[in-house]
């Protein structure tokens, strides 16, 4: 079941009062919630030296980054922004990793300056930070194992041997022997192979191919390494009838795994999901504007897909809708639309809710995580407001709401125009 249905009921929270005070539409995330993601995530993997770093891409606001670093965790950034982002919210360097994927040699540099952990995702991109005389003592790199298990799910993730991620295993000895001999001491693996998995085995299969990696560089080259990264992608329920990850049994084969690894070798193990911690703590609140009857009954709502890209993106995306506060108790069968004008903007197709009324709320569920984060401007819909609901009740405007000033604003700028004739 979603998470995230029942979490203002839970706090007693006058949700319609916070509609009207802030005004619809909004994010909405669960203070408390994320609280018990992080800790029921650490309880599960106590003991084992392990650290989660938060994939800053999910939910990129410094409110929820204060928070999860309150945790202890760190953060997984993909672009120097996201880095001036986790710094901003008060992380340290080493509290950083920076996995970038097909990033400028300029980018790369500006990250090992700013003193954060990079994952090397390429070995063109090895060669040109030894030229620029640049490589870090400590480096990571990603693998690509181009294979798979049996069984996987790649719908959302795509097959690694079409990826435009990580090194390929056959290469890996040759790469990391170059970094050594450009002054590279220690060394952490990477891989990430799947993305909202709801099971044990993409982690252990990650696990496995970076040991069995690890252990080959460490006999062939003698060098360290220090960090196992077996990336993110742990799933969440979006749907009425799925369960949840069982945390403490894939840390109970993790945990087997890791004592089976020769005693003078410790390396850390580090995960980054995004998903996972905030994706079910997160719900989009909208209003109903318009009621209308065509081939079908539609609800036409104050968001549309541009806030919640991903139901655009990706195919087969559901994402939960409830309507608490809505007076009939009979339902109907509708199609929950935006304004955009392209036909692919609806947020539920077919689904069975209460029959609405203008000016009902609806709940998009589960929401907390590649949500806001992902939302456009296409269309002239401007962003909407980010709100964090604290255990105490209280509401907090962490995010304002995007205005046509914003939608402006690359617009200001010195005119410069470039004869392009030769
Ligand atoms: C997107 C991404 C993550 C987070 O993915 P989730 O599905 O949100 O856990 C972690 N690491 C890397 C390298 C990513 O690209």
């Amino acid at each position: 079941m979603p998470m995230s249905t029942g979490f203002t009921e839970r706090l007693g929270v006058d949700l319609p009062a916070v509609a009207e005070h802030f005004g619809t539409p909004f994010y909405l995330y669960d203070a408390q919630g994320i609280d018990e993601t992080c800790r029921a995530f650490n309880a599960a993997f106590s003991g084992l030296d392990c650290r989660e770093y938060f994939a800053v891409k999910a939910l990129p606001n410094p409110a929820i980054l204060r928070l999860l670093a309150s945790h202890g965790f760190g953060f997984d950034c993909s672009s120097l922004p996201e880095v001036a982002l986790a710094l901003a919210a008060g992380a340290s360097s080493r509290d950083i990793f920076f996995t970038s994927n097909n990033t400028s040699i300029d980018e790369l540099r500006a990250a090992i300056d700013a003193d954060v952990f990079v994952n090397i995702d390429d070995e063109s991109v090895l060669n040109k930070l030894i030229e620029a005389d640049a490589v870090p003592a400590a480096v990571g790199f990603r693998i690509n194992p181009g294979r798979l298990a049996d069984g996987f799910d790649t719908s959302l993730f795509g097959h690694p041997d079409s990826a435009k991620f990580g090194i390929r295993p056959d290469r890996l000895l040759d790469v990391c022997a170059t970094a050594v001999n450009h002054g590279v001491r220690s060394i952490g693996l990477h891989i990430m192979i799947a993305a909202n998995f709801r099971t044990s085995e993409p982690t252990l299969y990650a696990l496995d191919v970076l040991t069995q990696e690890a252990t080959r560089l460490r006999e062939k080259l003698d060098i360290d390494v220090t960090i196992l990264n077996v990336g993110g992608g742990m799933g969440i329920p979006y749907r009425p009838d799925e369960q949840p990850l069982d945390l403490d049994e894939l840390a109970g084969h993790l945990r087997q795994r890791l004592d089976q690894l020769p005693p003078e070798w410790r390396p850390k193990l580090c995960f980054e999901n995004g998903r996972l911690i905030t994706g079910p703590h997160g719900v989009l609140v909208t209003r109903v504007v318009n009621r209308m009857s065509k081939w079908r009954e539609l609800v036409g709502v104050d968001v549309g897909a541009t806030a919640l890209l991903r139901s655009l993106v990706y195919s087969g995306v559901y994402h939960h809708i409830t309507a608490p506060y809505a007076a009939a108790d009979r339902t109907e069968t509708v199609d929950v639309v935006g304004s955009l004008c392209t036909n692919i903007d609806r947020l539920a197709e077919q689904r069975e809710l209460p029959v609405t009324r203008e000016g009902d709320l609806l709940l998009i569920h589960d929401v907390g995580a590649h949500g806001h984060a992902m939302a456009s401007t296409y269309n002239g819909r401007l962003r909407p407001k980010e709100l964090l609901l604290h255990p105490d009740g209280s509401v907090e405007l962490i995010r304002r709401a995007e205005t046509e000033d914003d939608y402006f604003a690359t617009l200001g700028f010195t005119p410069d125009t470039f004869s392009a004739v030769r």
